[in-house]
């Protein structure tokens, strides 16, 4: 009876190294003042305007620090959207504590400029993606009558030399454990096959990225903007999904919400989630 007690115990104490209690924070890298409401909450007024943020989300736990998204860094965008108070995003990472060469993941929830456009940035990194994402948007999506909005070609370029340098993961599918109590999640198409995160803990939260743009998506119950307007019903499904998979709406962390620098203690353009 002993010798079982202990080898749970044992087992226990196993699992619980093999989970650790990540620390999340939020990294604030630019504004993107003035969005029109209707541009990130589906059917929202488009009378309205919103001051959005441009995010990375720092985890840390297990000997690891993890990129959940990369911002971007090329100048084109800079002519294309208004982007104010910017900093590049391996210089807000050293806002955290944390030197570019020490960040040891990315996951990319999505290939789009500011969310993908840093991987460049980060020389030890191993780059976590979707694996119909990586596949679409290096091949099908450059054909004729390919659509690639937001998809900066020389990001494309450095994902396939990433891999060919042995430095890519591909994530195949739904509810996929990537790292110890890190789970990828997808079901809904804000680019072809964009993911989101569950980071367990006591308590779990959920990092969405652009699968959800707003807190108010949440409580209005509409969709980001998605891959296709035939995806809209998905993409609410999926809000739905992540309220579950978090235990709470409060815990679901939506990508370009500045909330989340209110919600959470700040410091400068960092706030401590958990
Ligand atoms: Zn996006």
């Amino acid at each position: 009876m002993k010798k079982i007690l202990l080898a749970l115990l044992a087992a226990t104490l196993m699992g619980a190294a093999a989970t650790p209690e990540y620390s999340i924070d939020a990294i604030r890298y630019a504004n993107a003042p003035k969005i029109s409401v209707a541009d990130m909450v589906m059917g929202g007024p488009k009378d309205q305007n919103v001051d959005a943020v441009f995010v990375i989300w720092l985890v840390r736990g297990g000997g690891k620090n993890i990129l959940f998204d990369s911002g971007f860094h090329r100048p084109q965008w800079f002519r294309y959207f208004t982007v104010s108070d910017y900093l590049r995003p391996d210089k807000a990472v050293l806002l955290a504590g944390v030197n570019p060469e020490q960040v040891t993941d990315i996951v990319i929830s999505h290939a789009h400029w500011d969310h993908m456009g840093g991987i460049d940035l980060f020389p030890k990194a191993t780059v976590w993606i979707q694996k119909e994402e990586y596949r679409y948007y290096t091949t099908d999506v450059w054909q004729p009558g390919g659509e690639h909005d937001g998809i900066d070609p020389e990001d494309v370029r450095e994902l396939v030399r990433l891999n060919t340098a042995g430095r890519l993961r591909l994530v195949d599918g739904d509810d996929v454990e990537i790292m110890p109590g890190i789970r990828a999640y997808t079901g809904a198409r804000h680019t072809y096959a964009s993911q989101y995160l569950r980071i367990a803990g006591s308590p779990p939260f959920v990092l969405a990225s652009d699968n959800l743009y707003l807190y108010r998506n949440l409580t209005e119950h509409r969709a980001s903007a998605t891959f296709s307007e035939a995806d809209w019903p998905a993409n609410i499904k999926n809000q739905e999904r992540m309220i579950e998979l978090a235990g709470s709406p409060d815990r679901v962390v939506p990508g370009h919400d500045r909330m989340q620098f209110e919600k959470y203690p700040v410091k400068g353009r960092v706030a401590k989630i958990k």
